[in-house]
């Protein structure tokens, strides 16, 4: 990355409502088959072109081709029922009928390679591509064969690893992993969660990234922040330990939430994407906004290695917001980087 502050989003961006219902988790698909893949395809371009307009760097395919980050993972795994559900807590937080692991898991098939090829093919600038991270996959569903979170997680580790390898040489420049359950289940995180990520990452030759964030705006969400007091210190928690981890980038929540910003200095020496747009919010930041948050933040990272985000994913969302908070990002970060180069920020 040869620019300073590269932009780079979160994860998942607004779908077009041609595609799926607008502003919903697990939206489903308004296309089937050969329409629905083609749709697809558009989308991811449409995403990219958006992405490229507001100046982001680093793009991504907006998740344009999943129906959710986990889920759709998930699905083309063998070894996990789908259509016998149980009930269960997600994340300590809220209840969801989830897909039961009945036997080994095992990956049939690649699941992103073919559309990280795709947008490799339409775009020269550097690709993100973000996957479920073992810990937060364990948590979204009920295991009825290996009796232990620990397990399926090495095993779903195992699993991201053969799928991360393909997506890097299919030309992506950094693998995410999104573990967000790193927020909730500090015993787990200590005594084998970092050492899951580590598998997953294992022999990478591109750039590894692991997202922890406090989730999507959605009211599960929301109602959960309410309860975490006027500072949020979970990040304490985990960072010590990340900052040992042979993870490159850690991609964290820093715009309109509680987490005290010099919590940043817990993970120095590792590239920080901070997050500069609130996700939970319809409200667009301004330009200034963003710049706010950088410049705090440059107070506990050293400016080249401070890679301005969002939040979250922003895919519940309306899209004119969505557009309007990637625009501002790329705009708040234009104005540090000036100020960095004309030397101007103490
Ligand atoms: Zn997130």
């Amino acid at each position: 990355m040869t620019a300073l502050l590269p932009t780079s989003t979160a994860g998942s961006l607004p779908k077009p409502s041609w595609l799926a219902q607008p502003e919903t988790l697990w939206s489903p698909w308004k296309l089937d088959d050969g329409e629905l893949a083609e749709g697809k395809r558009d989308a991811l371009r449409l995403s990219l072109a958006e992405q490229q307009a507001a100046g982001i760097d680093i793009v991504s395919d907006g998740e344009q081709t999943r129906q959710h980050f986990v889920t759709t993972f998930i699905e083309n795994l063998g070894g996990v029922d789908f259509e016998n559900r149980r009930v269960m807590t997600i994340r300590d937080r809220y209840e969801a009928a989830v897909p039961v692991v009945v036997e080994a898991v095992t990956r049939k098939q690649a699941v992103f390679v073919e559309d990280a090829a795709f947008l490799r093919q339409h775009t020269d600038a550097p690709i993100k591509w973000a996957l479920p991270g073992p810990m937060t996959m364990v948590d979204t569903l009920y295991d009825a064969h290996y009796g232990s979170r620990r397990d399926l997680a090495w095993e779903f580790a195992a699993i991201l690893n053969q799928e991360a390898k393909e997506l890097a040489a299919a030309g992506v420049d950094i693998v995410q992993f999104d573990e967000p359950a790193f927020n909730v289940f500090f015993d787990d995180v200590k005594s084998w969660g970092i050492a899951a990520l580590e598998r997953a990452a294992e022999g990478l030759e591109c750039e590894t990234a692991v997202h922890i964030c406090y989730g999507y705006g959605i009211e599960a969400n929301t109602d959960w922040k309410k309860t975490l007091g006027s500072e949020w210190r979970q990040y304490e928690e985990t960072f010590p330990r990340l900052r040992e981890a042979s993870i490159d980038i850690v991609s964290l929540e820093c715009h309109n939430s509680h987490v005290p910003m010099e919590l940043l200095e817990l993970v120095r020496g590792k590239k920080l994407m901070v997050g500069a747009i609130d996700v939970a919010s319809p409200a667009v930041e301004t330009p200034q906004d963003v710049a706010t948050t950088l410049r705090n933040a440059l107070q506990f990272v050293d400016p080249d290695q401070l890679w301005p985000s969002t939040n979250c994913g922003m895919a519940p969302l309306p899209r004119t917001v969505a557009r309007a908070k990637l625009a501002a990002l790329g705009a708040g970060a234009e104005i540090v980087r000036r100020e960095l180069s004309e030397g101007s920020l103490g």
